[in-house]
Protein backbone atom coordinates (compact mmCIF):
# COMPACT_ATOMS: atom_id res chain seq x y z
CA UNK A 1 0.00 0.00 0.00
CA UNK A 2 2.94 2.09 0.39
CA UNK A 3 2.70 4.06 -2.91
CA UNK A 4 -1.13 3.99 -2.71
CA UNK A 5 -0.52 6.27 0.68
CA UNK A 6 2.12 8.44 -0.85
CA UNK A 7 0.43 9.30 -3.92
CA UNK A 8 -2.27 11.77 -4.91
CA UNK A 9 -4.57 10.11 -6.95
CA UNK A 10 -6.62 12.00 -9.63
CA UNK A 11 -9.53 10.03 -9.06
CA UNK A 12 -10.67 7.72 -6.21
CA UNK A 13 -13.50 5.16 -7.52
CA UNK A 14 -15.60 3.50 -4.19
CA UNK A 15 -17.17 0.73 -5.37
CA UNK A 16 -15.95 -2.01 -8.34
CA UNK A 17 -19.09 -2.66 -9.80
CA UNK A 18 -20.78 -1.84 -13.13
CA UNK A 19 -20.61 1.67 -12.08
CA UNK A 20 -17.10 2.12 -10.73
CA UNK A 21 -15.49 -0.55 -13.29
CA UNK A 22 -16.71 1.84 -16.04
CA UNK A 23 -15.80 5.28 -14.12
CA UNK A 24 -12.25 3.66 -13.51
CA UNK A 25 -11.81 2.61 -17.38
CA UNK A 26 -12.93 5.71 -18.39
CA UNK A 27 -10.61 8.25 -16.41
CA UNK A 28 -7.70 6.14 -17.26
CA UNK A 29 -8.35 6.41 -20.76
CA UNK A 30 -8.32 10.50 -20.06
CA UNK A 31 -4.87 10.02 -19.08
CA UNK A 32 -5.72 9.94 -14.68
CA UNK A 33 -4.29 8.20 -12.24
CA UNK A 34 -6.94 6.10 -10.79
CA UNK A 35 -7.28 4.26 -7.47
CA UNK A 36 -10.42 1.52 -7.18
CA UNK A 37 -11.09 0.18 -4.03
CA UNK A 38 -13.59 -2.35 -3.98
CA UNK A 39 -14.25 -4.15 -0.53
CA UNK A 40 -15.54 -7.34 -1.52
CA UNK A 41 -14.99 -8.88 -5.20
CA UNK A 42 -14.97 -6.26 -8.48
CA UNK A 43 -18.06 -7.19 -10.59
CA UNK A 44 -20.91 -5.68 -7.96
CA UNK A 45 -24.24 -7.25 -8.31
CA UNK A 46 -24.84 -7.59 -11.42
CA UNK A 47 -22.20 -10.51 -12.39
CA UNK A 48 -22.57 -11.93 -9.12
CA UNK A 49 -25.99 -11.69 -7.63
CA UNK A 50 -28.20 -9.73 -10.35
CA UNK A 51 -28.28 -9.47 -14.14
CA UNK A 52 -25.81 -12.48 -15.11
CA UNK A 53 -27.55 -15.30 -12.32
CA UNK A 54 -30.79 -14.26 -12.51
CA UNK A 55 -30.58 -14.84 -16.87
CA UNK A 56 -28.84 -17.76 -16.69
CA UNK A 57 -31.67 -19.20 -14.12
CA UNK A 58 -34.20 -17.67 -16.27
CA UNK A 59 -32.71 -19.44 -19.32
CA UNK A 60 -33.05 -22.83 -17.76
CA UNK A 61 -36.41 -22.31 -16.63
CA UNK A 62 -37.72 -21.08 -19.63
CA UNK A 63 -36.32 -23.71 -21.62
CA UNK A 64 -38.32 -26.30 -19.31
CA UNK A 65 -41.93 -24.69 -19.76
CA UNK A 66 -40.87 -24.53 -23.19
CA UNK A 67 -40.93 -27.98 -23.57
CA UNK A 68 -43.64 -28.14 -21.95
CA UNK A 69 -44.89 -25.86 -24.54
CA UNK A 70 -43.97 -27.67 -27.54
CA UNK A 71 -46.94 -29.98 -27.13
CA UNK A 72 -49.05 -27.47 -28.75
CA UNK A 73 -46.59 -27.44 -31.65
CA UNK A 74 -46.61 -30.75 -32.26
CA UNK A 75 -43.43 -31.28 -30.84
CA UNK A 76 -43.87 -34.01 -27.67
CA UNK A 77 -41.29 -35.00 -24.73
CA UNK A 78 -41.10 -38.18 -22.85
CA UNK A 79 -40.14 -36.88 -19.33
CA UNK A 80 -38.90 -33.58 -18.54
CA UNK A 81 -37.01 -33.31 -15.28
CA UNK A 82 -34.99 -30.61 -13.96
CA UNK A 83 -31.06 -31.12 -12.41
CA UNK A 84 -30.78 -28.57 -9.76
CA UNK A 85 -27.37 -28.83 -9.15
CA UNK A 86 -26.48 -28.86 -12.78
CA UNK A 87 -28.27 -25.30 -13.32
CA UNK A 88 -26.53 -24.36 -10.66
CA UNK A 89 -23.31 -25.07 -12.43
CA UNK A 90 -24.78 -23.44 -15.91
CA UNK A 91 -25.44 -20.27 -13.62
CA UNK A 92 -21.62 -20.73 -12.17
CA UNK A 93 -20.07 -21.14 -15.87
CA UNK A 94 -21.97 -17.91 -16.80
CA UNK A 95 -21.14 -15.80 -14.10
CA UNK A 96 -17.57 -17.58 -14.65
CA UNK A 97 -17.04 -16.67 -18.07
CA UNK A 98 -17.90 -13.49 -17.94
CA UNK A 99 -15.75 -12.68 -14.54
CA UNK A 100 -12.07 -12.14 -16.17
CA UNK A 101 -13.42 -8.43 -17.70
CA UNK A 102 -14.00 -7.16 -14.20
CA UNK A 103 -11.05 -9.28 -12.89
CA UNK A 104 -8.57 -7.11 -10.89
CA UNK A 105 -5.43 -8.34 -12.83
CA UNK A 106 -7.57 -6.95 -16.06
CA UNK A 107 -8.41 -3.76 -14.67
CA UNK A 108 -4.80 -3.86 -13.18
CA UNK A 109 -3.60 -4.38 -16.95
CA UNK A 110 -5.41 -1.48 -18.09
CA UNK A 111 -3.63 0.86 -15.80
CA UNK A 112 -6.22 1.12 -13.01
CA UNK A 113 -4.96 0.76 -9.23
CA UNK A 114 -6.95 -1.67 -7.63
CA UNK A 115 -7.10 -2.23 -3.34
CA UNK A 116 -9.56 -4.69 -1.95
CA UNK A 117 -11.16 -2.98 1.25
CA UNK A 118 -13.68 -0.49 2.46
CA UNK A 119 -13.36 2.95 1.66
CA UNK A 120 -14.42 5.47 4.83
CA UNK A 121 -13.95 9.65 3.65
CA UNK A 122 -11.89 11.25 6.43
CA UNK A 123 -12.15 14.82 5.62
CA UNK A 124 -12.26 16.75 2.00
CA UNK A 125 -9.42 15.13 -0.09
CA UNK A 126 -8.58 12.18 2.63
CA UNK A 127 -10.14 8.59 2.81
CA UNK A 128 -9.65 5.18 4.63
CA UNK A 129 -9.10 1.98 3.18
CA UNK A 130 -9.06 -0.58 5.92
CA UNK A 131 -6.15 0.42 8.21
CA UNK A 132 -4.21 3.01 5.66
CA UNK A 133 -4.91 6.30 4.34
CA UNK A 134 -5.36 8.20 0.57
CA UNK A 135 -5.11 11.08 -0.65
CA UNK A 136 -7.33 12.21 -3.74
CA UNK A 137 -8.49 15.25 -6.17
CA UNK A 138 -11.85 13.72 -7.11
CA UNK A 139 -14.09 11.15 -6.10
CA UNK A 140 -16.76 9.02 -7.40
CA UNK A 141 -19.12 6.98 -5.11
CA UNK A 142 -20.07 3.78 -6.62
CA UNK A 143 -21.31 1.61 -3.93
CA UNK A 144 -24.25 0.32 -5.43
CA UNK A 145 -27.31 -0.68 -3.13
CA UNK A 146 -28.40 -3.52 -0.89
CA UNK A 147 -31.43 -5.92 -0.65
CA UNK A 148 -34.35 -4.06 1.60
CA UNK A 149 -35.56 -6.16 4.51
CA UNK A 150 -38.73 -5.40 6.46
CA UNK A 151 -38.83 -5.34 9.93
CA UNK A 152 -41.91 -8.00 9.92
CA UNK A 153 -42.68 -9.66 13.13
CA UNK A 154 -41.65 -13.33 13.31
CA UNK A 155 -39.24 -12.77 10.10
CA UNK A 156 -36.09 -15.14 11.16
CA UNK A 157 -34.73 -17.21 8.10
CA UNK A 158 -35.14 -15.76 4.16
CA UNK A 159 -33.21 -15.64 1.39
CA UNK A 160 -32.82 -12.20 -0.88
CA UNK A 161 -31.44 -11.71 -4.82
CA UNK A 162 -28.04 -12.18 -2.67
CA UNK A 163 -28.07 -14.93 -0.83
CA UNK A 164 -30.81 -17.23 -2.82
CA UNK A 165 -27.44 -18.25 -5.05
CA UNK A 166 -26.69 -20.35 -2.23
CA UNK A 167 -29.53 -22.13 -2.18
CA UNK A 168 -28.37 -25.94 -2.83
CA UNK A 169 -31.63 -27.62 -3.41
CA UNK A 170 -34.82 -26.24 -5.05
CA UNK A 171 -37.10 -25.28 -2.57
CA UNK A 172 -40.30 -26.86 -2.64
CA UNK A 173 -43.09 -24.19 -1.48
CA UNK A 174 -41.21 -20.64 -2.02
CA UNK A 175 -43.07 -17.20 -0.76
CA UNK A 176 -41.59 -14.19 -2.47
CA UNK A 177 -42.51 -11.28 -1.36
CA UNK A 178 -42.53 -8.16 -3.71
CA UNK A 179 -44.15 -8.05 -7.56
CA UNK A 180 -41.64 -5.90 -8.99
CA UNK A 181 -39.27 -7.27 -11.72
CA UNK A 182 -37.22 -9.21 -9.06
CA UNK A 183 -39.69 -11.14 -7.76
CA UNK A 184 -41.65 -11.49 -10.79
CA UNK A 185 -38.14 -13.16 -13.06
CA UNK A 186 -37.11 -14.85 -9.90
CA UNK A 187 -40.99 -16.15 -9.15
CA UNK A 188 -41.52 -17.16 -12.59
CA UNK A 189 -38.21 -19.13 -12.83
CA UNK A 190 -38.21 -21.16 -9.39
CA UNK A 191 -42.24 -22.31 -10.79
CA UNK A 192 -40.82 -23.01 -13.95
CA UNK A 193 -38.32 -25.28 -12.61
CA UNK A 194 -40.77 -26.99 -10.05
CA UNK A 195 -41.31 -25.06 -6.96
CA UNK A 196 -44.49 -24.42 -5.89
CA UNK A 197 -44.71 -20.63 -5.74
CA UNK A 198 -46.66 -18.10 -4.07
CA UNK A 199 -46.17 -14.33 -4.69
CA UNK A 200 -47.41 -11.73 -2.48
CA UNK A 201 -47.59 -8.09 -3.72
CA UNK A 202 -48.72 -5.09 -1.36
CA UNK A 203 -50.08 -2.90 -3.84
CA UNK A 204 -52.91 -3.76 -6.30
CA UNK A 205 -51.14 -5.00 -9.46
CA UNK A 206 -47.61 -6.92 -9.92
CA UNK A 207 -44.82 -4.82 -11.85
CA UNK A 208 -46.37 -1.21 -10.11
CA UNK A 209 -43.77 0.29 -12.83
CA UNK A 210 -45.79 -0.54 -16.24
CA UNK A 211 -49.10 0.02 -17.59
CA UNK A 212 -51.82 -2.25 -15.99
CA UNK A 213 -52.42 -4.16 -19.01
CA UNK A 214 -48.71 -4.86 -19.75
CA UNK A 215 -49.14 -6.55 -15.73
CA UNK A 216 -51.91 -8.49 -15.99
CA UNK A 217 -49.81 -10.47 -19.48
CA UNK A 218 -47.68 -10.73 -16.76
CA UNK A 219 -49.45 -12.17 -14.07
CA UNK A 220 -51.82 -14.37 -16.75
CA UNK A 221 -48.54 -15.58 -17.89
CA UNK A 222 -47.07 -16.33 -14.28
CA UNK A 223 -50.92 -17.70 -12.99
CA UNK A 224 -49.75 -20.48 -16.10
CA UNK A 225 -46.76 -21.79 -14.72
CA UNK A 226 -48.81 -22.45 -10.80
CA UNK A 227 -47.51 -18.99 -9.32
CA UNK A 228 -50.33 -18.15 -7.05
CA UNK A 229 -50.23 -14.15 -7.15
CA UNK A 230 -51.85 -12.21 -4.19
CA UNK A 231 -52.12 -8.57 -4.59
CA UNK A 232 -53.29 -6.13 -2.56
CA UNK A 233 -52.23 -6.95 0.50
CA UNK A 234 -48.95 -6.58 3.10
CA UNK A 235 -47.20 -9.64 4.79
CA UNK A 236 -48.18 -8.71 8.30
CA UNK A 237 -46.75 -11.41 10.51
CA UNK A 238 -44.57 -14.95 9.91
CA UNK A 239 -44.52 -17.86 12.05
CA UNK A 240 -42.48 -21.04 13.08
CA UNK A 241 -39.65 -19.15 10.65
CA UNK A 242 -36.55 -21.35 12.45
CA UNK A 243 -33.59 -21.85 10.23
CA UNK A 244 -34.00 -25.24 8.69
CA UNK A 245 -37.45 -26.15 10.42
CA UNK A 246 -40.29 -26.50 8.11
CA UNK A 247 -43.51 -25.46 8.78
CA UNK A 248 -43.23 -21.51 8.30
CA UNK A 249 -46.38 -19.57 7.96
CA UNK A 250 -46.56 -16.40 6.77
CA UNK A 251 -49.82 -13.72 7.70
CA UNK A 252 -51.20 -11.39 5.80
CA UNK A 253 -52.82 -8.26 6.56
CA UNK A 254 -56.78 -9.94 5.03
CA UNK A 255 -55.84 -12.69 7.78
CA UNK A 256 -55.35 -14.84 4.58
CA UNK A 257 -51.98 -17.37 6.18
CA UNK A 258 -49.87 -19.31 3.60
CA UNK A 259 -47.42 -21.92 4.31
CA UNK A 260 -44.01 -22.34 3.08
CA UNK A 261 -40.29 -23.34 3.38
CA UNK A 262 -38.51 -20.79 1.80
CA UNK A 263 -38.72 -17.01 1.75
CA UNK A 264 -37.67 -14.62 -0.72
CA UNK A 265 -37.72 -10.93 -0.01
CA UNK A 266 -38.13 -8.42 -2.91
CA UNK A 267 -39.05 -5.59 -1.77
CA UNK A 268 -36.55 -3.09 -3.32
CA UNK A 269 -33.26 -2.17 -2.18
CA UNK A 270 -31.40 0.87 -0.24
CA UNK A 271 -28.17 2.80 -1.63
CA UNK A 272 -25.19 1.65 0.46
CA UNK A 273 -23.88 4.72 2.56
CA UNK A 274 -23.13 3.48 5.72
CA UNK A 275 -19.77 3.83 7.13
CA UNK A 276 -18.76 5.69 4.23
CA UNK A 277 -18.27 9.23 6.27
CA UNK A 278 -20.42 11.31 4.14
CA UNK A 279 -20.85 13.20 6.98
CA UNK A 280 -17.00 14.11 7.05
CA UNK A 281 -17.12 15.46 3.27
CA UNK A 282 -20.63 17.43 3.13
CA UNK A 283 -22.32 14.72 0.55
CA UNK A 284 -25.68 14.86 1.46
CA UNK A 285 -28.61 12.00 1.19
CA UNK A 286 -32.34 11.84 0.80
CA UNK A 287 -34.67 10.92 2.74
CA UNK A 288 -34.63 7.71 1.41
CA UNK A 289 -30.46 7.41 1.72
CA UNK A 290 -29.55 7.66 -1.84
CA UNK A 291 -26.64 10.46 -2.78
CA UNK A 292 -28.08 13.27 -4.25
CA UNK A 293 -26.45 14.52 -6.93
CA UNK A 294 -27.32 17.18 -10.00
CA UNK A 295 -27.51 16.12 -13.69
CA UNK A 296 -23.56 16.50 -14.38
CA UNK A 297 -23.53 13.50 -11.33
CA UNK A 298 -22.04 16.12 -8.71
CA UNK A 299 -22.84 15.48 -5.27
CA UNK A 300 -23.05 18.36 -2.59
CA UNK A 301 -19.40 18.14 -2.59
CA UNK A 302 -17.89 19.54 -5.85
CA UNK A 303 -15.04 16.88 -5.90
CA UNK A 304 -17.11 14.02 -5.31
CA UNK A 305 -19.17 12.28 -8.00
CA UNK A 306 -21.70 9.46 -7.73
CA UNK A 307 -23.11 6.95 -9.83
CA UNK A 308 -25.02 3.94 -10.03
CA UNK A 309 -27.47 2.36 -7.61
CA UNK A 310 -26.56 4.63 -4.77
CA UNK A 311 -28.00 7.51 -6.49
CA UNK A 312 -31.85 8.42 -7.11
CA UNK A 313 -31.86 7.25 -10.60
CA UNK A 314 -32.93 4.01 -12.26
CA UNK A 315 -31.32 0.91 -10.82
CA UNK A 316 -29.66 -0.60 -13.65
CA UNK A 317 -26.70 -1.50 -14.85
CA UNK A 318 -26.81 0.04 -18.38
CA UNK A 319 -27.74 3.85 -16.69
CA UNK A 320 -24.76 2.99 -13.52
CA UNK A 321 -22.28 2.10 -16.71
CA UNK A 322 -23.26 5.44 -18.74
CA UNK A 323 -23.53 7.73 -15.55
CA UNK A 324 -20.64 6.51 -14.11
CA UNK A 325 -18.79 7.46 -17.43
CA UNK A 326 -20.20 11.02 -17.44
CA UNK A 327 -19.63 10.84 -13.56
CA UNK A 328 -15.77 10.55 -14.63
CA UNK A 329 -15.24 12.44 -17.71
CA UNK A 330 -16.66 15.23 -15.44
CA UNK A 331 -14.26 14.79 -12.84
CA UNK A 332 -11.29 14.98 -15.05
CA UNK A 333 -11.85 17.40 -17.56
CA UNK A 334 -13.25 19.70 -15.21
CA UNK A 335 -16.46 19.65 -17.51
CA UNK A 336 -20.22 19.75 -16.36
CA UNK A 337 -21.92 16.90 -19.00
CA UNK A 338 -24.82 16.51 -17.95
CA UNK A 339 -27.04 12.65 -18.00
CA UNK A 340 -29.95 12.92 -20.26
CA UNK A 341 -33.04 10.53 -18.22
CA UNK A 342 -35.86 10.84 -21.47
CA UNK A 343 -34.64 7.80 -22.67
CA UNK A 344 -33.52 5.00 -20.17
CA UNK A 345 -34.61 1.69 -21.14
CA UNK A 346 -36.10 -1.16 -18.62
CA UNK A 347 -36.67 -4.51 -19.33
CA UNK A 348 -38.47 -7.40 -17.08
CA UNK A 349 -36.68 -10.64 -18.20
CA UNK A 350 -40.28 -12.87 -17.38
CA UNK A 351 -41.61 -14.69 -20.43
CA UNK A 352 -43.39 -13.15 -22.18
CA UNK A 353 -40.79 -9.65 -21.58
CA UNK A 354 -41.93 -6.69 -20.45
CA UNK A 355 -40.25 -3.56 -22.19
CA UNK A 356 -40.37 0.21 -21.56
CA UNK A 357 -38.83 3.31 -22.42
CA UNK A 358 -39.46 6.74 -22.13
CA UNK A 359 -42.60 9.34 -21.42
CA UNK A 360 -45.42 6.21 -21.13
CA UNK A 361 -48.29 7.84 -19.01
CA UNK A 362 -51.19 9.17 -20.92
CA UNK A 363 -50.15 12.94 -20.15
CA UNK A 364 -52.25 15.83 -21.39
CA UNK A 365 -51.01 16.43 -25.42
CA UNK A 366 -49.41 12.96 -26.20
CA UNK A 367 -51.27 9.93 -27.87
CA UNK A 368 -50.87 6.64 -28.16
CA UNK A 369 -51.06 3.62 -30.47
CA UNK A 370 -50.95 0.12 -29.81
CA UNK A 371 -50.81 -2.82 -31.91
CA UNK A 372 -52.22 -6.30 -30.05
CA UNK A 373 -49.88 -9.07 -31.12
CA UNK A 374 -53.18 -11.72 -32.01
CA UNK A 375 -52.54 -11.11 -35.61
CA UNK A 376 -48.56 -10.36 -35.51
CA UNK A 377 -47.68 -12.79 -38.19
CA UNK A 378 -44.11 -13.51 -36.06
CA UNK A 379 -46.02 -13.94 -33.00
CA UNK A 380 -48.67 -16.36 -34.60
CA UNK A 381 -46.25 -18.42 -36.37
CA UNK A 382 -44.32 -18.76 -32.65
CA UNK A 383 -47.62 -19.24 -30.78
CA UNK A 384 -46.45 -16.62 -28.52
CA UNK A 385 -49.76 -14.03 -29.01
CA UNK A 386 -50.15 -12.33 -25.45
CA UNK A 387 -48.49 -9.04 -25.93
CA UNK A 388 -49.08 -5.97 -27.37
CA UNK A 389 -46.68 -2.87 -28.90
CA UNK A 390 -47.39 0.34 -28.30
CA UNK A 391 -45.91 3.78 -29.03
CA UNK A 392 -46.59 6.91 -27.36
CA UNK A 393 -46.07 10.38 -29.14
CA UNK A 394 -46.17 14.07 -28.78
CA UNK A 395 -47.85 16.87 -30.53
CA UNK A 396 -45.52 17.15 -33.23
CA UNK A 397 -45.48 13.45 -33.29
CA UNK A 398 -42.23 12.43 -32.31
CA UNK A 399 -41.76 9.09 -30.53
CA UNK A 400 -41.68 9.62 -26.38
CA UNK A 401 -42.47 6.72 -24.75
CA UNK A 402 -42.85 2.86 -25.90
CA UNK A 403 -43.86 -0.53 -24.21
CA UNK A 404 -43.43 -3.70 -25.79
CA UNK A 405 -45.05 -7.10 -24.31
CA UNK A 406 -43.32 -10.11 -26.22
CA UNK A 407 -41.08 -12.90 -26.32
CA UNK A 408 -36.96 -10.56 -26.50
CA UNK A 409 -38.92 -7.31 -26.40
CA UNK A 410 -35.86 -6.42 -24.47
CA UNK A 411 -34.12 -6.89 -28.02
CA UNK A 412 -36.92 -4.58 -29.87
CA UNK A 413 -37.07 -1.66 -27.16
CA UNK A 414 -33.46 -0.75 -28.59
CA UNK A 415 -34.44 1.05 -31.59
CA UNK A 416 -37.33 2.78 -29.89
CA UNK A 417 -34.94 4.06 -27.27
CA UNK A 418 -33.23 5.58 -30.41
CA UNK A 419 -35.80 6.76 -31.54
CA UNK A 420 -36.73 8.62 -28.65
CA UNK A 421 -33.18 9.77 -28.18
CA UNK A 422 -32.58 11.66 -31.78
CA UNK A 423 -36.31 12.80 -31.71
CA UNK A 424 -37.62 10.50 -34.95
CA UNK A 425 -41.53 11.20 -35.70
CA UNK A 426 -43.73 8.30 -35.86
CA UNK A 427 -43.92 8.42 -39.83
CA UNK A 428 -39.86 8.40 -39.93
CA UNK A 429 -40.16 4.79 -38.24
CA UNK A 430 -43.11 4.06 -40.22
CA UNK A 431 -40.82 4.91 -43.53
CA UNK A 432 -38.00 2.79 -42.32
CA UNK A 433 -38.38 -1.01 -43.28
CA UNK A 434 -38.72 -3.57 -40.54
CA UNK A 435 -37.76 -7.49 -41.63
CA UNK A 436 -40.54 -9.86 -41.99
CA UNK A 437 -41.71 -11.30 -39.54
CA UNK A 438 -40.08 -9.92 -36.88
CA UNK A 439 -41.57 -8.80 -33.03
CA UNK A 440 -40.37 -5.74 -34.47
CA UNK A 441 -42.92 -4.81 -36.79
CA UNK A 442 -44.97 -4.64 -33.75
CA UNK A 443 -43.95 -0.94 -33.15
CA UNK A 444 -43.35 -0.49 -36.91
CA UNK A 445 -47.20 -1.29 -37.72
CA UNK A 446 -47.89 1.12 -34.91
CA UNK A 447 -45.70 3.75 -36.44
CA UNK A 448 -47.76 3.12 -39.11
CA UNK A 449 -51.44 2.95 -38.18
CA UNK A 450 -50.36 6.48 -36.29
CA UNK A 451 -49.22 8.03 -39.44
CA UNK A 452 -52.01 6.64 -41.71
CA UNK A 453 -54.43 8.20 -38.82
CA UNK A 454 -52.56 11.56 -38.74
CA UNK A 455 -53.08 11.30 -42.67
CA UNK A 456 -56.64 10.57 -42.74
CA UNK A 457 -56.97 13.53 -39.64
CA UNK A 458 -55.46 16.32 -41.76
CA UNK A 459 -57.13 15.04 -45.42
CA UNK A 460 -60.71 15.34 -43.43
CA UNK A 461 -59.68 18.43 -41.76
CA UNK A 462 -58.48 19.71 -45.43
CA UNK A 463 -61.57 18.05 -46.91
CA UNK A 464 -63.77 20.67 -43.79
CA UNK A 465 -61.72 23.41 -44.48
CA UNK A 466 -62.91 23.46 -47.95
CA UNK A 467 -66.32 22.74 -47.71
CA UNK A 468 -66.46 25.57 -45.12
CA UNK A 469 -64.89 28.32 -47.33
CA UNK A 470 -66.90 27.34 -50.36
CA UNK A 471 -69.98 27.52 -48.46
CA UNK A 472 -69.22 30.89 -47.22
CA UNK A 473 -68.06 32.31 -50.51
CA UNK A 474 -71.50 31.17 -51.79
CA UNK A 475 -73.25 32.86 -48.93
CA UNK A 476 -71.28 36.18 -50.13
CA UNK A 477 -72.09 35.75 -53.70
CA UNK A 478 -75.88 34.48 -53.60
CA UNK A 479 -78.33 36.93 -54.96
CA UNK A 480 -80.22 38.80 -52.30
CA UNK A 481 -83.45 38.56 -51.35
CA UNK A 482 -85.17 41.73 -50.32
C1 LIG B 1 -31.77 -10.10 -9.01
C2 LIG B 1 -31.36 -8.88 -9.78
C3 LIG B 1 -31.43 -8.89 -11.15
C4 LIG B 1 -31.04 -7.78 -11.87
N1 LIG B 1 -31.15 -7.81 -13.23
C5 LIG B 1 -30.81 -6.73 -13.95
C6 LIG B 1 -30.89 -6.74 -15.36
O1 LIG B 1 -31.29 -7.75 -15.95
N2 LIG B 1 -30.52 -5.64 -16.06
C7 LIG B 1 -30.07 -4.51 -15.42
O2 LIG B 1 -29.75 -3.53 -16.10
N3 LIG B 1 -29.97 -4.46 -14.08
C8 LIG B 1 -30.32 -5.54 -13.33
N4 LIG B 1 -30.20 -5.50 -11.97
C9 LIG B 1 -29.69 -4.27 -11.34
C10 LIG B 1 -28.16 -4.19 -11.46
O3 LIG B 1 -27.59 -5.36 -10.93
C11 LIG B 1 -27.67 -2.95 -10.71
O4 LIG B 1 -28.37 -1.83 -11.16
C12 LIG B 1 -26.17 -2.70 -10.93
O5 LIG B 1 -25.43 -3.81 -10.51
C13 LIG B 1 -25.74 -1.47 -10.13
O6 LIG B 1 -24.36 -1.29 -10.23
P1 LIG B 1 -23.59 -0.40 -9.16
O7 LIG B 1 -22.18 -0.30 -9.65
O8 LIG B 1 -24.31 0.83 -8.86
O9 LIG B 1 -23.63 -1.25 -7.81
P2 LIG B 1 -23.01 -2.68 -7.48
O10 LIG B 1 -22.93 -3.54 -8.65
O11 LIG B 1 -23.74 -3.17 -6.29
O12 LIG B 1 -21.51 -2.36 -7.06
C14 LIG B 1 -21.19 -1.70 -5.86
C15 LIG B 1 -19.88 -2.24 -5.37
O13 LIG B 1 -19.41 -1.41 -4.30
C16 LIG B 1 -18.81 -2.21 -3.29
N5 LIG B 1 -18.81 -1.42 -2.05
C17 LIG B 1 -19.89 -1.08 -1.28
N6 LIG B 1 -19.49 -0.30 -0.26
C18 LIG B 1 -18.15 -0.14 -0.36
C19 LIG B 1 -17.17 0.58 0.36
N7 LIG B 1 -17.47 1.32 1.45
N8 LIG B 1 -15.89 0.53 -0.05
C20 LIG B 1 -15.54 -0.20 -1.16
N9 LIG B 1 -16.41 -0.90 -1.88
C21 LIG B 1 -17.71 -0.84 -1.51
C22 LIG B 1 -19.69 -3.46 -3.29
O14 LIG B 1 -18.98 -4.57 -2.75
C23 LIG B 1 -20.01 -3.64 -4.77
O15 LIG B 1 -19.08 -4.49 -5.42
C24 LIG B 1 -30.57 -6.62 -11.20
C25 LIG B 1 -30.47 -6.60 -9.81
C26 LIG B 1 -30.87 -7.72 -9.10
C27 LIG B 1 -30.77 -7.67 -7.61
Amino acid sequence: MKNVETKVWDLLVVGGGSAGIVAAKTAVKLGASVLLAEHERPGGDCLWTGCVPSKSLLAAAHHRAGIRKSAALGVHAESVTVDFAAVRRHIDTAIRTIEPVDAPETLQAEGIHVVKGAVTFISDGKAAIGGDRVAYRQAVIATGASPIVPGIPGLRDFVTSETIWDLRDLPSRLLVLGGGSVGCELGQAFARLGSSVTLVEATDQILPAESPDAAAIIADSLRQDGVNILTGRALTEVTGNNPGVPGNTAVLADGTRVEFDQLLIAVGRRARTAKLGLEHVGVAVDEQGRIVVDRSMRTSNPRIWAAGDVTPLPQFTHTAGAFASIAASNAILGLRRKATTSAIPRVTFTDPEVASVGNTSAAHGTRQQTITHDHLDRAVTEDERRGFSRLHFDRKGRIVGATVVSPRAGETIGELTLAIRLGLRGRELAGTIHPYPTFSDGAWNAAIADTREQLNARSARRVIRGLTSARSMWLRLRPHRH
